[in-house]
């Protein structure tokens, strides 16, 4: 289709524009979420020194090596260890230590003998002073039952990468390794417009002709959801000035983004572009996309604009295909990576032959992915972007997709089992 462009060509033109925000120091508590501004390189190893995996018995491996139920060895405990103290004393031959779980293995000892393989009581009465003589009932491998000092982390290790969208196990191993604040990247700041005569705002009550305007509420989630931060203005109506003055609002607010729904298109009150057009520059593409009307983008002040359509389904399509990538490219993350698989279709599907996101539900079936569609795949219907699990991706130029074909699925959330 000439006159398209192709959704991966709008993509790299508008990556194009967008620029790497400065990085800012956060306490790790508030670090959720937050992309790595830099490499993170452990200063030491986790764990520091070598413990042990197991409540029981220091030993030395070779002295135990005989040791049956019915022919126990007998070795002379010499001192206790719990987690957070030092050993004071080496084990020499016949000897062991009593080692709770994390401590730290005294010198001359290589192994940890379970406190069930001894006939060491305390499991069952509570404390009970070191025995004179401790009977163990099993061998045990050298090196058993041993973390040796770096398991987990080397020192000099990079253990997580620039860009990396902090999770709690993330936050997990950079305390480990005594991170109290880290280098993120700023929150991209966005300020999002709503335009339209018939939109009112949620709790006022709904006069003939008008809906409320969700766009702005949905848009915020997914820029929360970007880890950006979302400002929501009041409805523009559809006249020349209330735009202007709300687009000026927008950039008072100091955003590193400017989002709109609606108004793009060639209704004849779609005054956005004028706008846009005084106040900065835009350009509008036919994108090679459905849903998706025309997408606008360009800057408004300086500050890159997306104009998105008012369709509710469209605009948020288009915010998972332009929207997201940018602001992971601010946020220093990667603009590409999306969570795929793949699913075999279900039903028939006829198509215009514009690059179809097709919103389905998956489920298992004989141990593959199956999708159906959510129903009506109208780009009015919000309820189809509720239901679904993901996007499946149709290539363009094709009219027609048989059930039983594999298709690319772009997941909106984790697929859940119950029970
Ligand atoms: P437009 O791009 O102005 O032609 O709008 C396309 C469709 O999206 C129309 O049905 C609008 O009523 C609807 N729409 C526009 N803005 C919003 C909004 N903020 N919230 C919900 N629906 C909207
Ligand atoms: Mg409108």
């Amino acid at each position: 289709m000439s006159g398209l462009l192709s959704v991966e060509e709008v993509l790299a033109r508008v990556l194009a524009r967008v620029q790497v925000l400065p990085s800012e120091s956060v306490p790790i508590a508030d670090a959720l979420g937050r992309v790595l501004a830099e490499d993170i390189i452990a200063s030491f190893s986790v764990p520091p020194f070598r413990n042990s995996a197991m409540d029981g018995y220091a030993v030395r491996a070779a002295d135990v090596s005989n040791a049956t139920a019915e022919t126990p060895v007998s070795l002379t405990p010499i001192e206790d260890i719990s987690a957070g103290r030092m050993p004071q004393r080496t084990i020499g031959q016949g000897e062991a230590a009593r080692i709770m779980t994390g401590a730290p293995l005294p010198p001359g000892a290589d192994a940890v003998v379970p406190v069930e393989d001894t006939d060491d009581r305390w499991r069952v009465e509570g404390y009970t002073p070191l025995p004179a003589r401790v009977a163990v009932f099993r061998p045990v491998a050298a090196g058993g039952n041993v973390r040796p000092a770096g398991e987990d982390i080397q020192a000099g290790q990079v253990v997580l990468r620039a860009g990396t969208i902090l999770r709690p196990q993330d936050i997990g191993v950079l305390v480990s390794l005594g991170f109290g604040t880290l280098a993120v990247r700023r929150q991209p700041r966005v300020s999002i417009l709503a335009t339209g005569d018939e939109l009112v705002e949620v709790g006022q009550p709904l006069l003939p002709g008008q809906i409320h305007n969700s766009n702005s509420y949905m848009l915020a989630g997914l820029v929360q959801q970007c880890g950006g931060i979302p400002f929501r203005l009041p409805v523009a109506r559809d006249t020349l000035d209330e735009v202007r003055a709300r687009f000026e609002e927008a950039l008072a607010l100091q955003p590193d983004f400017v989002l709109s729904s609606a108004g793009v298109s060639v209704g004849t009150h779609d005054v956005v572009r004028v706008v846009v057009e005084q106040l900065g520059r835009i350009e509008v593409w036919r994108v090679n996309v459905k849903p998706g009307k025309p997408l606008a983008f360009g800057q408004v002040g300086g500050v890159p604009f997306f104009g998105l359509p008012g369709n509710p389904v469209s605009a948020m399509v288009t915010f998972e295909l332009f929207v997201r990538p940018a602001l992971h490219k601010a946020l220093g993350a990667d603009p590409l990576a999306v969570p795929l698989t793949t699913a075999v279709l279900e039903e028939d599907l006829t198509l215009d032959g514009r690059r179809t996101y097709v919103r389905v539900i998956l489920r298992e079936r004989n141990g593959e992915l199956v999708a159906r569609t959510t129903g009506t795949q109208s780009s009015s219907v919000l309820m189809s972007m509720v239901l679904a699990d993901g996007l499946m991706i149709i290539p363009e130029g094709q009219s027609r997709v048989a059930a039983g074909s594999r298709f690319p699925v772009r997941l909106l959330r984790p697929l859940l089992h119950s029970g």
